[in-house]
């Protein structure tokens, strides 16, 4: 087995467990519980967006296939000309540069400022000097209560 694909199942693994793994936090507006999961889109291969309307998170890994042209930089916030070939959200919203996910419960924005108090405080202990990004545009992003959309490519944007 070469190291690569090694490397790829230690990923795999890692993510899954980190999948099954949701954190919690309360919402700094409503006072109400939430559940997240945070991605490392480099183990992951994946770059990601938010939802304009439900926060939702839309995650394009590295092993979809994107239509003829596109050209998706992986490892962070999807580039803006991906967007547009993106369907549209299960909530019916849009994934957009300028969206940022959001309370499932009263819909609030979620800073990416305060949330740093939370995803560090729920960070693995032995990972003692990691950061949090402070932004929702960097290497991590996060999936709320589940609401994700995997590869949601729009099939009429083939050329
Ligand atoms: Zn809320
Ligand atoms: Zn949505």
């Amino acid at each position: 087995m070469g190291f690569a694909r090694l490397n790829r199942i230690l990923q795999l693994l890692w993510n899954q467990w980190a999948g099954m793994m949701p954190d919690s936090a309360v919402c700094k507006n409503c006072g109400q519980h939430f559940e997240y999961t945070l991605i490392h889109n480099g183990f992951n291969d994946s770059a990601y967006d938010y939802c304009d309307t439900c926060g939702g998170t839309a995650l394009i890994t590295a092993w979809s296939e994107p239509p003829t042209g596109v050209n998706v930089k992986f490892h962070q916030r999807l580039n803006e000309d991906v967007e547009r070939h993106l369907k549209q959200c299960k909530c019916g919203g849009h994934f957009a540069l300028s969206a940022s996910p959001r309370c499932p419960h009263c819909k609030n924005l979620l800073s990416p400022i305060e949330a740093k108090t939370w995803i560090e405080a729920n960070a693995p202990g032995t990972v003692k000097r990691w950061r949090w990004q402070s932004d929702w545009k960097g290497l991590y992003c996060i999936v709320v209560d589940g609401n994700i959309s995997k590869d949601p490519w729009n099939d009429d944007s083939v050329p």
